[in-house]
């Protein structure tokens, strides 16, 4: 029979409670020179060792036989506190007891000393549920307790207890404990048990604890007793702990690596969809990230990469089709992105927006900004025009551009469109627009939000081997057509161009209604209804 390890090798020596070294040493120390305290506060996250050392304190406040101020764990009285039999020490949850009359009952008890034992100790766990004013009854005897009683608070949430009870107990901060700790007494216990583990599951359950060792004793109980006389493995402990297997974060890094915005939209719904936290999907993501980038910049060190061999195999082909920069890059968005999830509302817009921003780096308005200068400034070179050079007049403009106003007032240098500078595409074939059609969504993510509105509500169609985007009616084909001084139509072609990856030739128009201007183009006008190919 498996017993959970968690239960079985509960702390009996002060050595065996890890990563919590200088309080240990100081309640030790209180017990080898008889120093001893009335009121404790323990405070820190849960798992800590808290209630672990609050009950091995009680044991050797009343051992008969310390040792080096280690309770025996022999005697009588250590035998029953083990057991929970002892009347001396008296373990409460105030998360169920946390009225006054509990209090009061403890306060009258506290007057009569132990029938046996030295101490009476008092173990009140999740102390900041205590109401108010019990803790006020609480107030007179930590004033001045009997020199027979110790009260120990243990609580998560320190900020919670009224000053007034603060200042009259020892507060010891329980820190979180390091990976490597809880690691090394995984790995003793595993030698104890005789248990098979290699050091990929040691690393991933410890990760996985995040810093309680309780969860991590009983994460190991899980995947153990699920393999019970087998090897557990690093991929058997993801199983086993249901943890997000690292396939997913391969694909997703691949759609985005290739741009292919659909695909990676469509796998952050499936995450959603299966109830996952965004949150935590980034997160894992970034580090995910990390990995690459590591192994981009340093092939050969593996020793900061803690994955299976088969996600290595797929690492290392990740990390050989792209390059340090653009993981940078990819590690930056998500980050932001991360910071910003926190408090938003709604997080999967963000999410998709950051999705959008990862595959189509030209949507990034700063990089778009920028390129568009040095092309400018490439073009006028080219052209034979020397730029002038930055003076008084012409100089960076307060935003760090390098337009500056000529004596007349207007901005020398004028909008350039991207098409003026990109590459001469080739033109679209109707088979291109078809796919295109096909791919609306991906023209749609790449558009701002207010065009993308519009262009929703529109209806692509082809047309001899021309794209016909016919606006759902006039105020909407005059914002597409008119709105930002232009800008609108010249973003839609380019991410029409971009996602087609040729020069398409396109007609915006609107459907016939009632609210028709009569000097807009018609579609009917424009093309006979029996050619038209339309895409719901
Ligand atoms: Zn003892």
């Amino acid at each position: 029979m498996y017993q959970a390890l968690y239960r079985k090798f509960r702390p009996q020596r002060f050595e065996d409670v890890r990563g919590q070294d200088a309080i240990v040493t100081t309640l030790k120390n209180q017990i080898k020179s008889e120093r001893i305290g009335h009121a404790y506060l323990f405070c820190g996250t849960r798992g800590t060792g808290k209630t672990t050392l609050a009950k091995l304190f009680a044991k050797a406040v009343n051992c008969e036989n310390i040792r080096e101020g280690d309770p025996c764990g022999e005697c009588e009285t250590c035998k029953q506190i083990a057991a929970g039999n002892s009347v001396n020490v008296i373990e409460m949850d105030a998360a169920s007891n946390n009225g006054v009359d509990t209090i009061r009952q403890i306060v009258e008890e506290v007057s009569y000393s132990p029938s046996t034992g030295k101490y009476k100790v008092y173990i009140i766990d999740e102390a900041h549920m205590i109401s108010s004013q019990a803790f006020n009854a609480l107030l007179k005897t930590l004033e001045e307790p009997p020199s027979y009683v110790i009260f120990i608070l243990a609580t998560t949430e320190a900020n919670r207890i009224p000053i007034t009870i603060l200042s009259r107990c020892q507060r010891y901060d329980f820190r979180r404990i390091s990976q490597r700790e809880i690691v090394g007494r995984m790995r003793e216990l595993a030698e104890i048990e005789k248990l098979d583990i290699e050091d990929g599951a040691y690393d991933f359950i410890a990760k996985c604890a995040d810093g309680s060792m309780r969860d991590a004793l009983s994460l190991l109980d899980e995947c153990v007793s699920f393999y019970f006389g087998e090897t557990l493995t690093y991929e058997k402990a993801l199983k086993v702990l249901g943890a997000v297997d690292t396939g997913v974060f391969s694909e997703f890094f691949r759609h985005v690596n290739s741009s292919d915005t659909f695909a990676a939209l469509k796998l952050i719904d499936d995450v959603v969809m299966e109830g996952r936290e965004l949150g935590v999907f980034i997160s894992d993501f970034i580090w995910y990230l990390r990995n690459i980038l590591l192994l981009s910049v340093s092939p050969e060190d593996t020793e900061m990469i803690d994955v299976s061999p088969e996600a290595m195999v797929r690492l290392r082909e990740e990390a050989g089709t792209t390059d340090p920069d653009r993981i940078m890059r990819y590690i930056r968005i998500m980050s932001e992105l991360s910071q910003r999830l926190r408090f938003a509302p709604d997080k999967r817009v963000l999410t998709e927006i950051a999705v959008i921003r990862l595959c189509k780096p030209h949507t990034e308005a700063d990089i778009l900004s920028l390129s568009q200068r040095v092309a400018m400034l490439e073009k006028q070179l080219e052209s034979g025009v020397v730029p002038a050079a930055p003076s008084a007049a012409m100089g960076t403009d307060k935003n760090g551009g390098l337009a500056g106003k000529t004596s007349d007032g207007k901005f020398a240098v004028k909008h350039v469109s991207a098409r003026e500078w990109k590459e001469k595409l080739e033109p679209a074939l109707p088979e291109d627009i078809k796919k295109l059609i096909s791919r609306w969504n991906d023209v749609l993510n790449g558009l701002e939000p207010l065009v993308r509105a519009a262009i929703r509500m529109a209806r692509p169609s082809i047309n001899k081997g021309r794209l016909y985007i016919i606006a759902e009616d006039n105020e909407k084909y005059k914002l597409i057509k008119d709105g930002n001084g232009g800008e609108y139509e010249e973003a839609l072609r380019n991410t029409i161009n971009e996602v087609c990856g040729k020069e398409v030739d396109f007609v915006l128009t609107v459907e016939q209604g009632e609210s028709y201007d009569t000097n807009l183009p018609k579609f009917e006008d424009i093309i006979k209804f029996d050619n038209v190919e339309t895409i719901d």
